[in-house]
C-alpha cells in the first residue's frame, strides 16, 4: 500500500510540474503576440498556443537585417562652422526648406546650400526626404544653427548653443500658420500635400543617426531636455513645428 500511495504522490507531483512549466511558458510568450497587432487581431486567443513559435521571434531578425544609411559628405561639405570648445550636451531638430522661391520643389539640395551660404548658417546634418543624412559640419566643430536664444536650466547658454550642440535640419514644411512668414495662405493651399510635414524615410534615418549620436555623446541624455526643438531655444523660431511627431522618435519610448 505503502508503494503504490508513493507512486501516486510522485505521478501528482510530476503532473503539478508539468502545469507550472506550461504556466511560465505561456507567459514568456504572451507578450510578442500581443504586440504584434496583427496577429492578435486576426486570431482568435485558443489558437494563439499554435502560432506561438512561428510569429513570435520574426519581428527581431527583419529589424537586425536592416541595413544601416550611408552618410553623404560631398553635398553640402565646407558649409560655416567655428573651433569648438564646449562640452556637447544638447541635439536641435530644425526643418528648413526654398519654399519662398520654388513652391512646386523646394526641396532641391543646390537650393538648401544656397540659403545656408547666403544666410551664414550651416548644420552638422541635413535629412534629405528620402532620408539620405548629408554629413555638412563635422561634429568637432560648430555649426551654426541655433542663433539667439536662452535654455530653461542651463542659464550659461544664453545665446551660445552652438557651442554646446550638434544641428540636424530636416527638409521640411510647416504648417500653414508657420509657413506664414513665407508663403501666403493661397500659396500654402496651393503646395503638392506630399511637400508639407515629415516622410516616414526622414523619422527612420533620424531614429538611426540619433542612436549614432547618443552612443558617441553620453553627455547628451535621451530626453526631451537635452534633444529639443530649435523654437524651444529661440523663441522667434517656429522648427520643427506642429507636424514634427517627437513620439516617433525612439528615445521618446523608452
Ligand atoms: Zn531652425
Amino acid at each position: 500500500m505503502k508503494k503504490t500511495a508513493g507512486v501516486l504522490l510522485f505521478i501528482v507531483l510530476v503532473l503539478m510540474l508539468v502545469a507550472c512549466n506550461n504556466s511560465v511558458h505561456q507567459e514568456e510568450y504572451e507578450e510578442p503576440i500581443e504586440q504584434g497587432e496583427s496577429m492578435s487581431a486576426n486570431y482568435d486567443n485558443s489558437f494563439s498556443d499554435a502560432l506561438i513559435e512561428d510569429n513570435a521571434i520574426s519581428p527581431e531578425p527583419a529589424e537586425e537585417q536592416e541595413e544601416e544609411p550611408v552618410i553623404e559628405t560631398e553635398v553640402f561639405a565646407g558649409l560655416n562652422s567655428s573651433e569648438r570648445y564646449g562640452d556637447i550636451t544638447h541635439i536641435v531638430v530644425h526643418f528648413i526648406s526654398n519654399v519662398i522661391e520654388n513652391r512646386t520643389n523646394p526641396y532641391i539640395l543646390a537650393d538648401i546650400q544656397r540659403i545656408f551660404r547666403d544666410y551664414g548658417v550651416s548644420a552638422h546634418y541635413i535629412i534629405d526626404r528620402d532620408g539620405t543624412i548629408h554629413l555638412a559640419v563635422d561634429e568637432s566643430r560648430v555649426a551654426f544653427h541655433a542663433g539667439a536664444g536662452t535654455l530653461a536650466g542651463f542659464p550659461e547658454y544664453e545665446n551660445n548653443l552652438n557651442q554646446h550642440s550638434i544641428g540636424i535640419e530636416l527638409l521640411g514644411i510647416g504648417t500653414q500658420e508657420e509657413m506664414s512668414l513665407y508663403v501666403t495662405a493661397a500659396e500654402y493651399d496651393a503646395l503638392a500635400p506630399d511637400l508639407i510635414g515629415f516622410t516616414d524615410a526622414q523619422y527612420e534615418a533620424l531614429n538611426w543617426l540619433l542612436h549614432d549620436i547618443l552612443a558617441r555623446h553620453p553627455m547628451i541624455q535621451p530626453n526631451r531636455t537635452h534633444i529639443i526643438g530649435h523654437s524651444e531655444y529661440s523663441p522667434t523660431k517656429n522648427d520643427p513645428g506642429a507636424l514634427f511627431e517627437w513620439e516617433r522618435l525612439d528615445f521618446m519610448n523608452r
